[in-house]
């Protein structure tokens, strides 16, 4: 039995190297039900909220089917609208309504801390689904699980995080994660949007090397992962600051003539402009796959929390 029966996923930080491997080796067994080839019931009763008060797509919806393809029940919400935080009910008070509906919890949230927040106020299961510029551990969780299975190993693979560090969520979770798995990290953005100061501290405590770059044409060639990202357009706090920075890197298929014959492309997903739809048809570009790859691993974190598990 694995120690993940009932815990909250609040930060990638929580999850031990041997809980990250449990949860990838589990995502693997999960394929063929993901796909439909398999049946399992292993949830069968279980019912998980999903509380979305910030947008989604591929997040909530595979939550829903990661739910549905072993056998349990999502129910939810997507934008406040409709519901009585539009009466002012604060957070605490729907977590505290919503735990005697359902058996866990995935929340997205525009505040930082917002998870951690709730976990407080209910002894069901929360999982941090995103929030506001703080961590998106799930997310995290399906990166490491396609560059596990694209590459085989983390070790000693130069990921480039390319784009908004400075707000991205997904960049933050994954760096932390990263840097206790050996991989080297490059980090490129813009000035204005460097990784903070505390996560490169971090990264430099557990004694790893990293690059800091602001063109992506002078580290493609080195990068076995690139790790595209969306500037957060709706984090800034000045619509003129975003303008400065909106449209900063583009991936063209004319730049991945020097780039490694094996470099995978990834992105969290939606993209706006920073990928060109041309690389979708390189063998470079796994992004749609490392959507899908959310379906099994959410299956394999949901089946350990709340089910048998491993
Ligand atoms: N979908 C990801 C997130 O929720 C990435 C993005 O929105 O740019 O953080």
């Amino acid at each position: 039995m694995s120690g993940f029966r009932g815990r909250d996923v609040l930060s990638i930080r929580d999850l031990s190297r041997a809980d990250i491997d449990l949860v990838l080796r589990t995502a693997k067994k999960m394929v063929p039900i993901a796909v439909g080839e398999k049946r399992s019931r292993s949830l069968e009763g279980k019912i998980l909220s999903t509380l979305f008060y910030e947008p989604s797509t591929r997040t909530r919806l595979s939550f829903e089917s990661a739910m549905a393809r072993l056998g349990g029940r999502a129910l939810g919400f997507s934008g406040s609208e409709g519901t009585s935080v539009q009466k002012g009910e604060s957070l605490a008070d729907t977590v505290r309504m919503v735990e005697a509906y359902s058996d866990a919890i995935v929340l997205r949230h525009s505040h930082e801390g917002a998870a951690r927040l709730a976990a407080e106020f209910t002894d069901k299961p929360v999982i941090n689904a995103g929030d506001g510029a703080g961590q998106h551990p799930t997310q995290t969780l399906l990166d490491l699980y396609t560059i596990w299975d694209e590459k085989g190993t983390f070790e000693g693979q130069n990921v480039a995080l390319v784009g908004d560090l400075k707000y991205g969520r997904t960049v933050h979770s994954l760096t932390y994660a990263l840097a206790e798995l050996g991989s080297h990290l490059i980090f490129v953005s813009p000035e204005t949007l460097e990784m903070p100061r505390e996560i490169l501290e971090h990264v430099k405590e557990r004694g790893l090397s990293f690059r800091v770059a602001h063109r992506l044409e002078d580290v493609i060639r080195d990068a076995d992962v690139v790790y595209a990202t969306r500037i957060q357009k709706e984090r800034f706090p000045d619509p003129q600051e975003y303008e400065k920075v909106a449209g900063s890197y583009r991936i063209e298929v004319d730049m991945l003539r020097d780039a490694k014959r094996d470099l995978i492309i990834m992105h969290p997903l939606p993209r706006t402009t920073e990928i060109a739809p041309e690389v979708d048809r390189t063998k470079h570009a796994v992004y749609f796959k490392q959507a899908f790859n959310g379906v099994p691993v959410r299956m394999a974190l949901l089946d350990l929390i709340l089910g048998g598990g491993a």
